[in-house]
């Protein structure tokens, strides 16, 4: 199939400057897929999904598990996301929630991206991965006076509803505990949320599926799967995998190639991060930035940005519709306007780094977990929130894949696979017609 973005962003075999890079050690020893070889499960695509399910069907359940991934280890959304650990991972508001799936059914689902959060809480401190965690809650941002009803809305709902717990601030008081400068009119809080160094995670998660007994390939690109006497021939570099049950973790990144029953179900969208140099602590104090929580500004359109370690400031929003190198620095460009826009006081900080990847909607906006008619099992479609989802999801799939039943106990908005888009070739257009719309009503 022809690519929806520009080729430039599929190039699995060149490495992504992404900030997260320069604060470890990227280079491994993980093989390329040189030889022929049998094992009962193949996953593919070595991101949070793949790694946890992974580790969890190789740990938990002793089984006999392949990873195979396209670029190195490091190279996907997971590796240069990020690193807020935020809820929830749908695209639709409560109330259609409720209306659409009941009042218990959304209950379950808010108590499953809970535990998504500890789940990766639990897994850094087991493993103890070294990932730079920070913050000890989210924090969203009223960007306009009009927008600080919902907060207070969304607030109690979240509080009364699901039992979190949250907090809700007067633009003064964020002042004195978040930050100054424009677009922000007053904040909530809830917890749990944090950030991490989501390169450092994923590595780190590496090394324990490694441990664990997990054969994990690189720099392999699966570009074949044929089935042959009830089993699987995996092909990438010309050499083939033979396994019983496939795992297909590829998200954002997966082109419609390999399984006709998930072809045309993922909308990628790219989303951009920049990074400014460290700011003195003089930069810092002009927009009293006193915190190290996730903050999402909470238009429709929504940016989202944090301080890191060293004081540098990190801003993220949607990306380009092209997908090249050239859109991807003009969209960088502009986002360094939106962030001088609410940090006036930055005006002449310089960015140091900019990049981006894929996230994965669909038709669905909310998770998709499950089992094709074969033994092929499948998970994606985060909306965005894999931080929180991603390891959580992989690991409720190594459960589907060793249970003789065909369902999982968790909460039927992740469950199956969601409907494929209409006229696929138009998803970039679709997706403009839904941005057009958003910034209108942001306005
Ligand atoms: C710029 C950016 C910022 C983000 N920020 C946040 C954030 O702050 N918080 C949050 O919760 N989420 C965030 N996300 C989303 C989050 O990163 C993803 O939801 C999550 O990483 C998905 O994990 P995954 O393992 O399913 O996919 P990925 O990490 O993308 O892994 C999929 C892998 O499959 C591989 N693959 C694809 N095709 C093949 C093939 N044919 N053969 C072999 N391998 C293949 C790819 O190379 C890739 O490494 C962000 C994403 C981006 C791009």
């Amino acid at each position: 199939m022809s690519n929806l973005y520009h080729e430039d962003i599929y190039k699995f075999d060149k490495p992504v400057k992404s900030y997260w890079e320069t604060t470890c050690n990227t280079n491994n020893n993980y093989n390329k897929l040189e030889k022929n070889i049998q094992t009962n499960i193949v996953v593919i695509g070595g991101g949070y999904t793949g790694i946890s399910c992974a580790l969890s069907l190789a740990k938990n359940f002793n089984e006999d598990v392949v990873l195979i991934e396209a670029g190195h280890i490091g190279w996907g959304s997971s590796a240069r996301n990020a690193g807020f650990c935020c809820i929830y991972p749908a695209k639709m508001s409560v109330a259609t929630m409720f209306k659409k799936f009941g009042k218990e059914e959304t209950k379950k689902f808010f108590k499953n991206t809970i535990e998504g959060s500890y789940f990766t809480k639990n897994l850094i401190d087991e493993y103890k991965i070294n990932c730079d965690l920070t913050g000890d809650s989210n924090y969203e941002v009223a960007p306009h006076p009009s927008y600080f009803e919902s907060i207070k809305e969304e607030s109690l709902i979240y509080k009364k509803e699901f039992g979190i717990e949250t907090k809700v601030y007067s633009k003064e008081e964020f002042n004195e505990i978040g930050h100054t400068g424009e677009e922000q009119f007053g904040a909530l809080s809830y917890k749990p949320g944090f950030a991490i160094n989501p390169l450092k995670f994923l590595l780190g998660l590496a090394e324990e599926a490694k441990k664990s007994g997990v054969q994990i390939y690189q720099k392999s690109k699966v570009t074949k799967i044929e089935k042959k006497l009830e089993k699987f021939n995996v092909i990438a570099n010309d050499h083939i995998i033979t396994s019983n049950k496939i795992v297909m973790a590829t998200n954002g990144f997966y082109k419609d190639d390999l399984f006709p029953d998930l072809n045309n179900t993922i909308l990628p969208v790219i989303s951009n991060i920049i990074i400014t140099r460290p700011l003195t602590n003089e930069e810092v104090k002009s927009h009293n930035f006193v915190t190290y929580n996730p903050i999402l500004n909470f238009r429709n359109l929504l940016f989202y940005y944090r301080l890191l370690k060293d004081n540098r400031f990190l801003f993220g929003a949607r990306g380009d519709l092209i997908g090249s190198e050239q859109s991807s620095k003009i969209k960088s460009k502009k986002m360094e306007e939106q962030m001088k826009k609410v940090f006036p006081n930055w005006k002449n900080v310089e960015i140091d780094f900019h990049w981006r990847g894929l996230v994965a909607v669909t038709t669905k906006f909310a998770p998709s977990i499950g089992k094709l008619d074969d033994e092929i099992y499948y998970s994606f479609g985060y909306q965005a929130n894999g931080v929180n989802t991603a390891p959580w999801s992989g690991n409720e799939l190594a459960k589907l894949i060793v249970s003789n039943s065909k369902k999982l106990n968790i909460s039927k908005l992740y469950q199956g696979l969601p409907k494929k888009f209409p006229f696929p070739f138009l998803r970039l257009l679709y997706l403009r017609i839904a941005l057009l719309y958003y910034s209108f009503i942001d306005k």
